[in-house]
């Protein structure tokens, strides 16, 4: 049962706000809700709290705060609301981009002075459809990093975070109010805690290739590259309560996976003129509109595989990034003194590589306009020594969920809120539309972060308005 509808029932341990899920959604809404007054329980299926979170390259898009404006950076959240709406043509709820990239800056700003999370600007390079330099991370640049400054964070703030308890069912009222949950430990005892507040942070579907086939039928089979105890939980309980649901098709997909090693290839080399060609040695596409949609392009491609084709100054970029380092390391990467000795290595045909690389070269030095509407005259053209990666396309995480407003307060089909109950990042309806190529990059991080912060703090609220109820 998904949902237990039961008003008698008592509850012998309760706690304020509950959160599902020790993501970064989770371990924000966390730490919000506690430094808002509130006692507060996280439950996390896994034994250590990582998620999708400690996989990703931890780069969370934020505007106008105090890292940009020490890098001189000029920016505001309506210019970033700007760009997100015009990556998804205007079809994400503007409402919600409004509320969360009004959040972004703020919540940076406090993760980094109240919660001590060393961010810094990531510079050098912008991410495709960005206008400002607006990345922030963790000096390491990973995911894993970011997870871990937030769990000393929570430890720090006397956070209690119970692992391997994986969440089963909600209990509620008549009045859809959520009373408790129940939680499984290590897969045997059943337990249930109370709630004044329940927060949803147990993110999306990707790991559920069922829901994958039925929402996204196009990525049915496809590799996906985010966390698998990610299993549509969220929306599951949420639609058995009367809850409404969007953008089911949206996700982030990435089309720069290095194949057969399955490391993620920064996009940096593609923004700063590298090329993706097919295995007729052809470019397909503008490699600019986005790694998201690139997912689709290079999964269209004979063998559903494309290679990244740079130079030197591209792969020492490269080198900043831990993933490229392990994909060096891994062997992933060819490296010649010129076209001919490349084609022979990664198999390319040479007379189609030296002909894409020339006219790449020609674009940059603007004889000629790109067929696929890319830019090249801003970068210097591909010199020798050449570098490739044989690359394919992923799932990275789904965007679909519950929709929420901007209190980050799940909602039924007509708007209206649910009494107690909240969700955020991959749980709720993302910011990118219905399609691939919605995605902004950073729009993943960016939901989770911004909505954990406005969910941990509204719920607290909530939960301290409601303290005289009893749980039981
Ligand atoms: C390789 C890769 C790179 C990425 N890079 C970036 C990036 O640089 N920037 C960016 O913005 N986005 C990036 N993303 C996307 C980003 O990782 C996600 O959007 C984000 O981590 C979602 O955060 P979350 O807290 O919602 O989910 P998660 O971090 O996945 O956390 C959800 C947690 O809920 C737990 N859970 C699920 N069900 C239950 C249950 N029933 N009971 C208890 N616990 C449960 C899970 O175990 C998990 O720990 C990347 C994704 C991938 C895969």
């Amino acid at each position: 049962m998904l949902v237990v509808f039961d008003e008698a029932k008592r509850f012998d341990l309760a706690v304020p706000v509950v959160i599902v899920g020790a993501g970064a959604c989770g371990l924000v809404a966390a730490l919000a809700a506690k430094d808002a007054g509130a006692e507060v329980l996280v439950l996390e299926r896994d034994r250590t709290p990582s998620g999708s979170t400690a996989l990703s390259s931890g780069f969370i898009p934020a505007a106008s705060t105090r890292f940009q404006r020490a890098a001189g950076v000029v920016d505001s959240p309506e210019q970033f609301a700007a760009d997100v709406l015009r990556k998804n043509h205007g079809e994400a709820d503007p409402r919600m981009v409004g509320a969360i990239c009004r959040a972004s800056g703020r919540t940076i700003e406090w993760l980094a002075d109240r919660c001590g999370i060393p961010f810094v600007l990531v510079e050098g390079f912008l991410y495709p459809g960005h206008t400002a330099l607006r990345m922030h991370a963790v000096s390491e640049k990973t995911g894993r990093a970011f997870m871990a400054a937030l769990n000393e964070a929570c430890s720090r703030a006397g956070i209690d975070i119970l692992c391997e308890a994986q969440v089963t069912s909600l209990h509620a009222d008549s009045n859809r109010r959520v009373r408790g949950v129940s939680f499984s430990r290590r897969g045997e005892a059943i337990e249930d805690v109370g709630c004044n507040a329940l927060v949803l942070a147990c993110s999306g579907f990707g790991g559920n290739p069922d829901m994958v086939k039925r929402h996204i039928p196009e990525l049915a089979g496809v590799d996906y590259f985010g966390h698998t105890g990610n299993q549509g939980d969220g929306v599951a309980w949420g639609e058995a309560l009367g809850a409404a649901v969007a953008d089911m098709t949206a996700y982030q997909g990435h089309g720069s996976v290095a194949t057969p090693h399955g490391i993620l290839i920064t996009w940096a080399l593609m923004m700063e003129g590298g090329i993706q060609v097919n295995a007729l040695g052809e470019r397909f596409s503008n490699e600019h509109e986005g790694y998201s949609e690139q997912c689709v392009n290079v999964l269209a491609q004979p063998g559903r595989v494309a290679w990244n084709i740079y130079d030197e100054r591209l792969h020492r970029l490269g080198l900043e990034f831990p993933d490229y380092r392990d994909a060096v390391a891994a062997g992933a990467i060819k490296s010649a003194p010129n076209l001919e000795l490349l084609a022979s290595q990664t198999g390319l045909p040479v007379e189609g590589l030296k002909k894409t690389v020339q006219w790449s070269t020609d674009l940059a030095a603007g004889k000629a306009s790109d067929a696929f509407g890319r830019d090249f005259s801003a970068k210097p053209p591909l010199q020798p020594p050449y570098y490739a990666v044989k690359v394919t396309g992923s799932l990275f995480h789904t965007q679909g969920g519950l929709i929420v407003n901007e209190e980050a307060r799940v909602c039924d089909a007509r708007w209206v809120p649910f009494p107690n109950l909240f969700a955020g990042g991959g749980a709720a309806r993302g910011i990118s539309g219905a399609h691939v190529w919605g995605y902004l990059s950073g729009n993943g991080l960016l939901s989770a972060v911004s909505l954990g912060w406005i969910s941990g703090r509204a719920s607290a609220r909530l939960a301290l308005d409601n303290s005289h109820s009893s749980f039981g």
